[in-house]
């Protein structure tokens, strides 16, 4: 089959937040509006203060606004949900992520069910997880998003395609299955309990690996010419280094695939721009604006 097309997430995140910009400018200047995104960053877990970061910066360059909440490990339950309160009401926010993991002491079904959908920039609220359900206009989560956009970049019309999703969590795997299906696909979910996952993802036109197991999908997983989207970031230890891998095994993939996203590079950068593009679609619908062309 040859080498796979490689798919630049980082290249193609680039355009749309380039394309955020633009529309941004447009609704200051014939709106006065410049949309605001909040941060709430529970403790200090290396891995997210570096994406917390990536997001204030990525949101100011896009001309938009960027509010960081940063709030002690050991904050109460009570706190998380009056600092979200506070930027339900507060007019500068239109967006409101609050970044996970949380500490255990804090519910995180109840800190989501607690923000405005409305500003649910994350799309993990249950109104707006239904909306998408039912195919309504809805925030859909930043991820999956991404992962869909690349692949309409990449196809174009998806109408009739086998896509197998590997992993069923609500973040990635269940909303990525909803989009899918919205565009026409065929989709098949597997996950931990599938009977015979190779064979199952072998019929993919479109595999999606969202399983957080270091290279777990292999070349002999992959029907020749696939489209191989790795949402997968798995940080090991090779050749004494430590390095970034997805759950797709890239090299021997990367021979039987049509296409396939790199870790680093595909899906991550992706996952930023969807954010950006959220809070302006957010922005819009709180100041009953149509988004600008
Ligand atoms: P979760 O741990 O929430 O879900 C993992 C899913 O994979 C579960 O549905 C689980 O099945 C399934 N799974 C786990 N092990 C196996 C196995 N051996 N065989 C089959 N299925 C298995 O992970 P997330 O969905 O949150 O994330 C998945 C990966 O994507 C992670 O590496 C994460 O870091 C990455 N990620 C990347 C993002 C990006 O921006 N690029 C954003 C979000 C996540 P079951 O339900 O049966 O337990």
């Amino acid at each position: 089959m040859g080498s796979a097309e490689i798919i630049d997430g980082k290249a193609f995140a680039s355009q749309v937040r380039a394309d955020v910009g633009k529309k941004a400018a447009v609704l200051k200047e014939k709106y006065g509006l410049i949309p605001g995104l909040a941060v709430v960053l529970v403790g200090n877990d290396p891995a997210s203060e570096v994406y917390v970061k990536n997001k204030g910066r990525s949101t100011l360059e896009a001309g938009m606004q960027s509010f960081e909440y940063k709030m002690d490990s050991e904050v109460s339950q009570e706190e998380v949900l009056a600092r979200v309160e506070n930027l339900n009401i507060d007019d500068r926010v239109n967006g409101i992520l609050v970044q996970l993991p949380l500490p255990n002491q804090v519910d995180a079904d109840a800190v989501i069910a607690s923000i405005n959908p409305e500003k649910d920039v994350d799309g993990f609220h249950i109104n707006n997880v239904g909306l998408l359900n039912t195919g309504q206009d809805a925030l859909i989560p930043c991820t999956p998003l991404g992962c869909l956009l690349m692949l309409k970049n990449y196809y174009g019309d998806l109408s009739g395609k086998n896509a197998v999703v590997l992993g069923r969590s609500n973040i990635v795997g269940k909303p990525m299955g909803s989009l899918l299906l919205r565009e026409n696909c065929t989709v098949t979910i597997v996950h931990s309990r599938t009977i015979d996952l190779p064979n199952q993802c072998r019929q993919a036109d479109i595999l999606i690996a969202a399983v957080g197991k270091p290279e777990m999908v292999k070349s002999d997983w992959v029907k020749p010419g696939a489209v191989v989207i790795d949402v997968g970031i798995n940080r090991i230890e090779r050749d004494g280094k430590s390095r970034l891998v997805g759950d797709v095994d890239f090299t021997s993939v990367s021979e039987v695939a049509g296409a396939i996203t790199p870790v680093p590079g595909g899906v991550g950068p992706m996952t930023i721009a969807c954010l950006l593009k959220n809070t302006l679609t957010a922005a819009c619908r709180q100041a009953g604006i149509s988004e600008p062309e």
